[in-house]
């Protein structure tokens, strides 16, 4: 990775982190990552508008129409396999513009049966992406609320996320020869942020048995998937669920360090700038499945999103959109290479399928050949 570990910027956020970790002492990696996200003032999410070409990373739908609008045909065709329930209750979590959500609609008006019983719940954290999400869609003939409760919606419901999930804070635990400790963010003799490790913390004996190969230094990453299990065992105890997630990560559980920094298109040292960069870490597929089918949920996938996108048709929607609009054409190529190709985010991003038991499999998300092996090393998402 290109980042220059030396470099650390004089953030507001950096200042007032500073001042915390002298009276209380190193805070952990997901505390560092909440602060940097979450803060009320100087938070990344609550100062400044991070997604699109003007922010500091580009997600798939910010990159072609062509995602938005088959996760709109995903929606419709997951509806119908609810037997098309009126009113069904679409939600997205972490909506960012709100421009999937505007590409989907629109798509999916190709079923006005389907848009007739839609209620829309968008779950942000976000008051500025709020703002944005309203302007993008409060035209659309769509009931619409926002909230920021992951249950807040009756059901039926079907959820939708992109790139949410490696938006949640990773903890991270580093091997010593000490045993496995848990890692921390600390000051280093000149104020300067550097990563450290967590005082009066035991050795996590668990994860000496699980990665007994591991050498020092070596790091594991954990989420609170147990927490987002039971937020959507809460939502199907009281009726069906159909969700699409879809991320980078990995689909086998493994050792490595992929906490991320992103500011204007560019990777960053995660210390750098806090409150000022993107923070993220790869998603571990394994361990949310384990979570929602411990949580007595069904699971379908994952699949790389190049198979999602192709079983949804992305192919022949680009060349629809090509026909109908010649001198787009090249930009549209490039966009659906972009979403789909290896070396762009065809096989870095996965999708997978939560359901209700009772609910058949899930639209475009049965994988057709093994599963790519586990890719634990940071990887360009940009
Ligand atoms: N889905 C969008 C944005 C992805 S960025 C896209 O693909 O372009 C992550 C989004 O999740 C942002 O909208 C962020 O504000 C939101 N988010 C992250 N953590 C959240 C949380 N805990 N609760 C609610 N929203 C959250």
């Amino acid at each position: 990775m290109i980042y220059d570990p030396e470099v650390r910027r004089e953030t507001p956020l950096l200042v007032e982190l500073r001042k915390k970790i002298r009276q209380q002492g190193p805070m952990s990696v997901g505390a560092f990552v909440q602060e940097c996200l979450w803060d009320s003032r100087y938070g990344y999410y609550v100062s400044r508008n991070a997604i699109g070409p003007k922010g500091d990373f580009t997600t798939a739908p910010e990159i072609s129409q062509i995602f938005g609008e088959l996760v709109g045909l995903w929606m419709v065709v997951a509806w119908e396999g609810m037997g098309k329930p009126n009113p069904v209750h679409i939600v997205e979590y972490g909506p960012g513009r709100g421009t999937l959500m505007k590409d989907a609609l629109r798509a999916a008006r190709a079923v006005p049966q389907f848009l007739a019983a839609a209620n829309l719940h968008l779950v942000e954290a976000s008051p500025l992406l709020v703002a944005e999400q309203y302007r993008t869609l409060s035209h659309l003939p769509v009931k619409m609320r926002w909230t920021t409760d992951l249950t807040d919606f009756p059901t039926p419901a079907l959820i939708v996320a992109n790139e949410f999930l490696d938006a949640l804070p990773v903890e991270q635990w580093i091997k010593t020869n000490e045993g496995w400790l848990w890692r921390g963010v600390d000051l280093g003799s000149s104020g300067q942020m550097t990563f450290g490790l967590m005082p009066h913390v035991h050795a996590r004996k668990d994860l000496h048995t699980r990665w007994s190969e591991a050498k020092p230094g070596a790091i594991w990453e954990c989420r609170r998937t147990d927490l987002l299990a039971t937020s959507f065992a809460t939502i199907a105890a009281k009726g069906p669920l159909s969700a699409l997630l879809i991320d980078y990560g990995h689909t086998d559980s493994g050792l490595g360090d992929t906490l991320q920094a992103v500011r204007a298109h560019r990777y960053e040292h995660p210390l750098c700038s806090p409150g000022e960069a993107d923070l993220s870490a790869q998603v571990d597929f394994a361990d949310v499945i384990a979570a929602v089918t411990g949580r007595g949920l069904a699971v379908d996938g994952p699949v790389p999103q190049a198979e999602l996108l192709g079983a949804l048709g992305g192919a022949e929607r680009a060349s629809r959109l090509m026909a109908a609009n010649p001198a787009a054409a090249a930009g549209i190529e490039t966009a659906l290479a972009r979403l789909m190709s290896e070396s762009g985010m065809g096989t870095r991003f996965k999708a997978i399928g939560i359901r209700s038991r009772t609910l058949p499999p899930l639209p475009g998300l049965q994988a057709r050949r093994k599963p790519a092996p586990a890719q634990c090393a940071v990887v360009p998402i940009m």
